[in-house]
């Protein structure tokens, strides 16, 4: 069957569309600039990236306009709308009320947007997406995957703040992690390459992307991960600050005569790397300046680090010992200056990594030495991938 993968922002879309046979992404693409002007980047398995400046003034619109796509003579890869099997979304947030993937009724969409203040930039994006789908291709089953399901495993001790209580009974405002398909699917694949027993054993995953989140992952559940309410929480990321004393927003906000929106916006677009190197958001950016003697890049990097080692010694604790390290999305699978940096500081679990394996880019490997006490590995996520086998899981 052929799935469509759709992960819909308030003004762009990706896709993928898999053929559950061989988890192969027959075409890949991007919307943008819906309802602006529009723009459709579209590459077929093998083919060239083709863009196409479609007026898209809205969702359904940028769906139509993939469908095109998909179907054209010359750079489409299915002949008719009949061979889409089933679509599945991704959905940021699914708060308490999803600890799994499900299939879309309209009771569904009810829940979704009761969840919508929880994550009010993420889960009504999603919404339209999954209304445009079924305007345009009605009786298509659709399955909704929540970042947030693979999460709710987690005990209460992990997930209540230290708040008055009635915030959680009255506003559920607790701690609910985000990555969770990245999450899910990178720990049980790392138990495989790493030959461990899944249901046997403690796994810390680090998802380090432009957004960023470290997970313990003991046998197969989720019981810890860095997101909070909202994926602000955790590590320095990209331009998120991660984990910050409250009261600098108090303190911030009187200093500089901003409100309380645009100490939030500092915080979540100007802050992490970025705010700290003066530099780029990109890793990439970051090392090219501190090769050119930038002190703040080199700081900001060492700061990242030592974020990202704090949750794995708090995750050792957690689980009360850990069998493997994961590394994985953007800077996780291609940064080994990085990965070198956070394994540095855990000779005590006798990490012994491997400089040559280490070099390796993209490609799932173990990066330590045979002698290793404590397995690290690199294992790409595939988010796109893990939403196709939760969408057929379902409508099969
Ligand atoms: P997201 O999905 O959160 O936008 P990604 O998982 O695509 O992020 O990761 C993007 C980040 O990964 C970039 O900002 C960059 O810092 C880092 N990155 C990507 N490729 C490389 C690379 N080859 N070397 C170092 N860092 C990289």
């Amino acid at each position: 069957m052929k799935i469509l993968v759709i992960n819909c922002g308030s003004s762009s879309l990706k896709y993928q569309l898999i053929d559950s046979d061989t988890e192969k992404a027959l075409a890949v693409g991007l919307c943008e600039r819906i309802g602006i002007d529009g723009k459709l980047n579209h590459t077929p398995d093998g083919g060239e990236k083709i863009t196409l400046e479609l007026p898209l003034k809205d969702h359904k619109d940028a769906i139509e306009g993939v469908l095109s796509a998909l179907m054209n003579e010359k750079y489409g890869v299915i002949k008719e709308l009949s061979e889409i099997g089933a679509i599945g979304h991704r959905v940021v947030h699914g708060g308490e009320k999803f600890t799994k993937s499900v299939l879309i009724t309209p009771d569904v969409i009810a829940a979704i947007e009761e969840c919508n203040d929880l994550a009010p930039l993420h889960n009504p994006a999603n919404l339209i997406g999954i209304n445009a789908c079924t305007a345009t291709m009605p009786g298509v089953p659709q399955v909704a995957v929540f970042d947030t399901a693979f999460h709710q495993t987690m005990p209460m001790k992990a997930y209540l703040y230290g708040l008055p209580y009635e915030y959680y009974d009255k506003y559920k405002v607790r701690r609910y992690g985000f990555h969770g398909t990245s999450h899910s699917f990178v720990s049980k694949r790392a138990a495989e390459v790493a030959g461990l027993d899944l249901n046997n054993s403690k796994i810390i995953v680090c998802h380090l992307g432009n957004g960023a989140s470290i997970s313990a992952v003991h046998n197969g559940k989720s019981v810890d991960t860095s997101m909070g309410l909202t994926p602000l929480e955790g590590l320095i990321m990209g331009t998120r600050s991660g984990d910050i004393d409250p009261s600098i927003i108090e303190y911030i906000g009187k200093k500089e005569g901003k409100c309380l929106e645009e100490v939030m916006g500092v915080l979540n677009k100007k802050s992490g790397v970025l705010g700290l190197s003066g530099v780029s958001s990109d890793f990439r950016d970051l090392d090219q300046a501190a090769r050119a003697g930038n002190e703040h890049a080199i700081e900001a990097v060492e700061v990242f680090v030592y974020r990202v080692v704090k949750y794995i010694g708090g995750y050792v604790a957690a689980m009360n010992g850990v069998d493997a390290i994961v590394f994985t999305a953007g800077l996780g699978e291609n940064d080994k200056k990085i990965r070198e940096m956070v394994c540095s500081y855990f000779g005590y679990l006798g990490v012994e990594l491997d400089t040559e394996k280490n070099a390796i880019r993209g490609k799932e490997q173990v990066i330590t030495t045979d002698a290793s006490k404590t397995k690290v590995l690199v294992v790409p996520t595939n988010e796109e991938l893990a939403i196709a086998r939760e969408t057929i899981a379902i409508v099969k």
